[in-house]
């Protein structure tokens, strides 16, 4: 693996351009039979976006149906990081939100040329300057970034607006 600034920097638009690209493909136009599942409905409707979280680099939200991948680290990374990143969220998408990083994701991962790996190395990523995150404890799903560490509270007790079922009792305050 070549260092991220030995790479090409990574180019907004295209990126963007190639991963509807990549989700019409993979989810939106795939045959049954690719997807190996009847369930076609749940690989429908995907859509992309740019979102402005600092330091998790792509995110799947299943229930809005949206890849989203963030600004700030494609800008500061490499075209093939983020292209891997977008695969990562598709296998996602097609391993379905209980295969976490398991064997079934790293499956689909392999299958849409996505790097089999949970995380980028350190080395690898430019993180921007979040220190703190509020993220989910079993997924390590990212809800909120800050820069200095928020007013001290019980997060097992807190949950997101519109998520309260999936959301309470599994969230942590973590140093990153
Ligand atoms: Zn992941």
């Amino acid at each position: 693996m070549t260092s991220a600034t030995t790479e090409k920097l990574a180019d907004l638009k295209s990126i963007e351009n190639w991963a509807k690209n990549k989700i019409y493909i993979l989810l939106q136009s795939a045959p049954i039979s690719k997807l190996e599942n009847t369930n076609v409905a749940r690989f429908r409707g995907w859509k992309f976006k740019w979102d402005n979280a600092k330091v998790r680099f792509g995110c799947c939200n299943y229930r809005t149906k949206t890849i989203s991948l963030s600004r700030e680290l494609t800008e500061r990374n490499s075209e093939g990081q983020a292209k891997d990143t977008v695969l990562h969220e598709i296998a996602h998408v097609l391993a379905g939100s209980n295969a976490g990083h398991g064997p079934l994701w790293k499956e689909w991962a392999v299958k849409v040329g996505a790097r089999p790996e949970q995380y980028y190395r350190a080395d690898e990523v430019k993180p921007v300057d979040a220190k703190w995150v509020v993220k989910d404890n079993f997924t390590g799903e990212i809800f909120a970034e800050y820069v200095r560490r928020p007013k001290s509270r019980d997060w097992s007790k807190a949950w997101i607006r519109g998520r309260k079922n999936e959301t309470l009792g599994r969230m942590v305050l973590e140093k990153v």
